[in-house]
This record gives structure tokens, C-alpha cells and sequence, in this order.
């Protein structure tokens, strides 16, 4: 792909570009010949079109999967077969990093700069799970019944719907893609209305892999339609969600009907807290990363930095300093350091969040506005925002806002921080910046969070399992943990010599 300057990244193609979904291993309108608008947060103009599914399009895609699963070429394939297909799948992923790495910017605004490893770094998960594919197993139970030779063995689900957020698509699919697939599932995939594109490009990379019709399968559509029907199918077996924790409540209520497995990733307010001993330009910088990073607009965002309050001043100055410097621009430039927010809504939502922060009576110390320059009036852009002087019962403290907005407390013992760090409803990730080695093992078990940090920040891997606590979610994405989730066990029990004299006593 062409770059306009050296650090200038573009689309491969200009004008509308019009997407069709993938069902079957077909690329097809949606059935109400309806379609979603994708708006380029940094231009504010529509760039794409995408179908926009409904009940119909989400049952022929249901039925696809069901077909692949039951009686498809793919319900024949052994692990390591399904594995050499996610390897290849892997390689593509590779090789088409840097279209993939566009389009989710052009669609959601998050940073070239971030998305270009992101992208690269995606095709782990797909290597990750290839080698898992011909290593799911039961075990030999030496059960303490005569004659008796027992074992489990661990089966897919059947069919998979997994439904995903606009702030990180690909990442945040290929965390349920990658597992359902090496355990032998079939999967639909219902991305964010917001955020099409990137989803629809992966599928041609699905589709040039070889995957047989129906084991994955697209359908672009809005919640209440494609998700809502998506989430109440009888023949979806598993739910796998990232989203708002309001959303998955509905998600869990619709998996009742049906009793189909849900694991649910949902927000967070997490607590990044800084101890006096802190590498204090190291932990600055994990700040900056913990919520600057991707405008704020991630689940493990450190949106509540705790401050020991005998380097409080000294820590504030530096962080509103170094926050002034960050750069905003076009997501597409290599040289920005903080994009848009992704839509007009979430927008609105942030800018809302600052003047409910300065009403609580919290302290504004940077940002807070739309930045109005010729370069960035178009723009869906926040300024990185901090309020200081936050008690943990303010609103901003308390809701997570989902954007650039930083809180800062102050605590003055440990056992204040890790109050403060629990008083939450959410408990998705959190950080602790120290040098006392003990301090950090006594601390990191008493925080109620899925992923503790200690002297970093934002950090994942394919092979760590990620998931919340409390009203953050439920089960884990990642690790081998992942392939639990997507599997089911069943016990077989075999009589090797019993004679079964009176039927009416059987234990
Ligand atoms: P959202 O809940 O509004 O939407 C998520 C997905 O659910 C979208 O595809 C949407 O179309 C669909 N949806 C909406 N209503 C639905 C319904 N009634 N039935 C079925 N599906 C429905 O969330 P969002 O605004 O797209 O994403 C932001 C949220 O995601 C934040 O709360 C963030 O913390 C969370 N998130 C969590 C993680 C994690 O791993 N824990 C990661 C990223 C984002």
C-alpha cells in the first residue's frame, strides 16, 4: 500500500467504499437491502457502507454454521487440520497487516502508530491456537468403582455468536475466533455498527485461507436487530460478548432462554496506583498509556490513578506537563500520539462526563474541550483531560466514560489504596507502581480486578487469560483457559465386567 508522506498512511482505493457481508462463504446484501453508514471520525464524513443484517440475515447465518458444524467438511476435520487452516489464516493476517491496520482507523479512529503492531501482532493468537487444536483432551478418571474404566473428553459447543465492540474490533474478535475454531466450533460474528469494515476484511482473509462454507460468517447489522437475534437464537450454543456491562445484562437474560454457555467481557473502571517509591517517570508514562492511550476508549483504561498523597504535587506536575505535550492529529499519521473518539455519540458522552466531573466539584487541570484548529475542527477529538483532587464517590469516579478523561485521588496508606481500588462495581484490570517487591505481592492479591499490573500498564497476551471481576464479565478470553470456554465435557463409562444382578440398586 501506498503512503502519501513517509509517515502518512491511506486507504488502498478512494471514494465509498461498499462492503457486502459473508454467510456461507458468500458475499451478500442484507435481506431488507438496508445498510449502516460508516463515518471516518477524523474527516466526520460517511466512508463506507455495510449491510445492515436483521433476524433474517442472522438465521441464514445461523443455519450456515449449524450445517458446517453438524454435517459440513469441517465437522470431518481433525485438530491439527483445523490447525494448518488458523495457521494460514495467521500468515494472511500478516501479510495484509497494513489494510487491516487502516481500515479499523478510518473506522474507529484509534492510532496507525498503535494499529500497525496490533495488526501484525493479531496472527499470534491465530498461531497460538493452531497449536492448541490437536491438544484438547480429556482425561482418565481411575474411578473407585469395581470393573469401571472411566474418561472424559472435551467436545466444541456447536455454534458460536460472538459479538463485539467498535474500539477494537479485530483484536477483540480474533480473542474468540481463534479458541472456537481450534476447539471445533462454527462461528457468526456481529461487529459494532459503528465499526464494519475491519470484520468484513478479515473475512476475505477467512475466505482465502479455505475455510469450508458456514464454519465463519459475518453479519454487519445494529444490536437491537442482528445482536438481539443473534444472542436469542435456539441453535447458538455459546455467546461470546465484549460491550457495555448494560448490554451484557440483556446478554445474559437472552442466553436464559435457551440455557447457551455466555462469557461476557464488559467495562471497567480500573485503579492505577502509585506508591511513593514508584520509578516516578516510569509510572508517568504508564498513566499516559493506562488512559491516553487508543483517546481512552479501552476496557482496561486506567481512568482512576490513586496517588500517595506525600508525592501528589510533585506527581500532578509532571503528568500535566508531559500531558500537554501529547500530540493529536490524523489517526493515518505516524506522529500522533492521541486520535479521535470514534463516533459523534460517544463524543457527546465524553464531553458530557467533563462537565459532570466539574459539577461533582472536581478540579479541571488540563484539557476538557473540543480542540477547534483547522486540523482537528472535524474531528471527533477530546483534549486528554485530568481532573484532580477526585473522590472516589464522584460520578467520573464511579461510571466509566469511555474516553480521555483521567481522575486523580490521593490515598495515604495501603490499606487506603486498596479500599479505594475496590470501591467499585467493576474489577477489570489495575496496576501498582512500587519498587518494594513485598509491597507489590501483598498488594496485587488483595485487588479485586482479572489483571494486575505491577510497573506497567496495558499489556495483554494470547497467552494470559484476560477476563473481570464483579460487574466486569464473566469467564476469560486468552491462554489455554479460552479453550475451556468454548468446549464441553462429557464423561464416558465403560463396564469392563460388572453383572447387573438387582437393576433397583445402582450405586
Ligand atoms: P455496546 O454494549 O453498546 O455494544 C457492543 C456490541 O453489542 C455491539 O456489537 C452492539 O451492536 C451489540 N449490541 C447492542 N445492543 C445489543 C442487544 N440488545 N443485543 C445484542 N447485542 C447488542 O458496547 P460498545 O459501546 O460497542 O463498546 C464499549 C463497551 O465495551 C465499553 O463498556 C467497554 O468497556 C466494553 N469493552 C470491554 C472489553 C473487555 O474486554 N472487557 C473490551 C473492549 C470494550
Amino acid at each position: 500500500m501506498s503512503t502519501q508522506t513517509k509517515m502518512m498512511y491511506k486507504l488502498p482505493y478512494a471514494g465509498l467504499k461498499k462492503y457486502k457481508m459473508f454467510i456461507n462463504n458468500e458475499w451478500v446484501e442484507s435481506a431488507s437491502g438496508e445498510v449502516l453508514k460508516s463515518v471516518n471520525p477524523f474527516t466526520g464524513k460517511v466512508w463506507a457502507e455495510a449491510p445492515s443484517g436483521n433476524d433474517e440475515d442472522i438465521n441464514l447465518a445461523v443455519s450456515a454454521a449449524k450445517e458446517a458444524f453438524e454435517n459440513g467438511e469441517w465437522s470431518r476435520l481433525t485438530g491439527s487440520q483445523r490447525g494448518k487452516l488458523l495457521r494460514k489464516l495467521g500468515d494472511l493476517i500478516s501479510e495484509n497487516a497494513e489494510l487491516l491496520a487502516v481500515t479499523e482507523v478510518v473506522d474507529n479512529g484509534k492510532l496507525i502508530r498503535e494499529m500497525l503492531g496490533q495488526a501484525k501482532g493479531l496472527s499470534e493468537w491465530c498461531y497460538y491456537y493452531a497449536g492448541c487444536a490437536d491438544k484438547i483432551h480429556g482425561e482418565s478418571i481411575p474411578v473407585e468403582i469395581p470393573n469401571m474404566v472411566a474418561y472424559t473428553v472435551r467436545e466444541p459447543l456447536g455454534v458460536v455468536g460472538a459479538i463485539v465492540p467498535w474500539n477494537s474490533p479485530l483484536l477483540l474478535t480474533l480473542w474468540k475466533l481463534c479458541p472456537a475454531l481450534a476447539s471445533g466450533n462454527t462461528i457468526v460474528i456481529k461487529p459494532s455498527e459503528v465499526t464494519p469494515a475491519s470484520l468484513l476484511e478479515l473475512a476475505r482473509l477467512v475466505e482465502k485461507a479455505g475455510f469450508p462454507p458456514g464454519v465463519v460468517n459475518v453479519v454487519t447489522g445494529y444490536g437491537k436487530s442482528a445482536g438481539a437475534a443473534l444472542s436469542m437464537h435456539p441453535d447458538v450454543r455459546k455467546i461470546a460478548f465484549t460491550g457495555s456491562t448494560e448490554t451484557g445484562r440483556i446478554i445474559i437474560k437472552n442466553s436464559a432462554e435457551h440455557f447457551s454457555k455466555v462469557s461476557l467481557e464488559l467495562g471497567g473502571k480500573s485503579p492505577n496506583i502509585i506508591f511513593e517509591d514508584a520509578d516516578l517517570p516510569n509510572a508517568v508514562n504508564g498513566v499516559l498509556a493506562g488512559v491516553f492511550a487508543a483517546t481512552g476508549q479501552t476496557c482496561m483504561a486506567g481512568s482512576r490513578v490513586l496517588i500517595q498523597s506525600s508525592i501528589y504535587d510533585q506527581f500532578v506536575e509532571v503528568l500535566v506537563n508531559r500531558t500537554s505535550e501529547i500530540r493529536l492529529g490524523n489517526p493515518l499519521d505516524m506522529d500522533t500520539e492521541m486520535g479521535t473518539v470514534a463516533f459523534e455519540g460517544q463524543h457527546q458522552k465524553v464531553l458530557s462526563y467533563v462537565e459532570i466531573g466539574k459539577q461533582d466539584g472536581a478540579k479541571l487541570l488540563h484539557g476538557g474541550k473540543r480542540p477547534m484548529t483547522d486540523e482537528l475542527k472535524n474531528g471527533f477529538f477530546v483534549e486528554p483531560t485530568i481532573f484532580g483532587d477526585v473522590t472516589n464517590d464522584m460520578r467520573i469516579a464511579q461510571e466509566e466514560v469511555f474516553g480521555p478523561v483521567v481522575c486523580l485521588i490521593r490515598f495515604d496508606s495501603e490499606e487506603d489504596a486498596i479500599r479505594i481500588a475496590n470501591d467499585t462495581k467493576f474489577g477489570l484490570a489495575a496496576a501498582v507502581w512500587t519498587k518494594d517487591v513485598q509491597r507489590a505481592h501483598r498488594v496485587a492479591p488483595k485487588i479485586q480486578a482479572g489483571t494486575v499490573w505491577i510497573n506497567n500498564y496495558r499489556k495483554v497476551s494470547h497467552q494470559t487469560p484476560f477476563g473481570g471481576y464483579k460487574a466486569s464479565g464473566l469467564g476469560r478470553e486468552n491462554g489455554m483457559q479460552a479453550i475451556n470456554e468454548y468446549t464441553q465435557i462429557k464423561t464416558i463409562m465403560i463396564d469392563t465386567g460388572n453383572v447387573i444382578t438387582d437393576p433397583f440398586k445402582v450405586l
